[in-house]
């Protein structure tokens, strides 16, 4: 999540979401660091809420999702492959294409680091590997042999959707159908479930 904090001369904290999909807090100059902390973490879900709202998976013409941040997209002629700076910079030529294999090779990155980080959090390590598809709207899947595969097209979303579709993976390996024990694990990880899945249905 992208947090920006702004020291102004105010009395209380504000917290906005941007339709960028950051966070800005406005804290008075004396308040101290920790004091922040706690409040952002008791605005957890509401934040998480806002963002999902903000969030539309629907393309909006010359603009990209990326992460759940919105970017400018802006095309260049002698361009060969896509880059992500302050804006999406594809190129002129077969742009959707580009695009496509920019969210595939930052997806060859993020996903089986973050499927490791989430591993480790829920003590599930039972993976024998992960691979990477282009599944449309199979976002995430787990074969009985222990592999978790991830889809690229997950890009786009938040990464706390992105978290719901590794850790409902995760908790296959302990539960291989849809049962109520199988939810109450996903609940124990990402209490946020329920939002978040109706965030990748859209
Ligand atoms: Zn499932």
């Amino acid at each position: 999540m992208n947090i920006e904090i702004h020291r102004v001369k105010r009395k209380t904290l504000s917290l906005q979401v941007t339709a960028e999909g950051g966070v800005l807090i406005k804290a008075p100059t004396w308040l101290p660091q920790h004091e922040i902390d706690s409040f952002l973490h008791r605005k957890q879900r509401w934040i998480t809420q806002r963002l999902a709202a903000a969030y539309k998976t629907k393309q909006e013409a010359n603009t990209a999702f990326f992460l759940g941040c919105k970017y400018q997209v802006e095309l260049r002629r002698h361009l060969k492959k896509g880059l992500i700076r302050e804006k999406v910079i594809l190129p002129e030529l077969n742009s959707t294409k580009a695009l496509e294999k920019l969210y595939q090779a930052e997806a060859k990155h993020y996903l089986p680091v973050r499927l490791k980080e989430l591993s480790e959090f829920t003590g599930i390590t039972d993976i024998t590997r992960v691979v990477i598809t282009g599944a449309k709207t199979r976002f995430g899947s787990r074969s009985s042999k222990g592999t978790i595969a991830l889809s690229w097209r997950l890009m786009p979303f938040s990464p706390e959707v992105i978290d719901y579709v590794i850790i409902h993976e995760l908790c296959h390996v302990r539960h291989m159908n849809h049962s109520a024990s199988f939810w109450a694990e996903v609940t124990k990880y990402c209490p946020e479930y329920k939002l978040l899945r109706k965030i990748l249905k859209e």
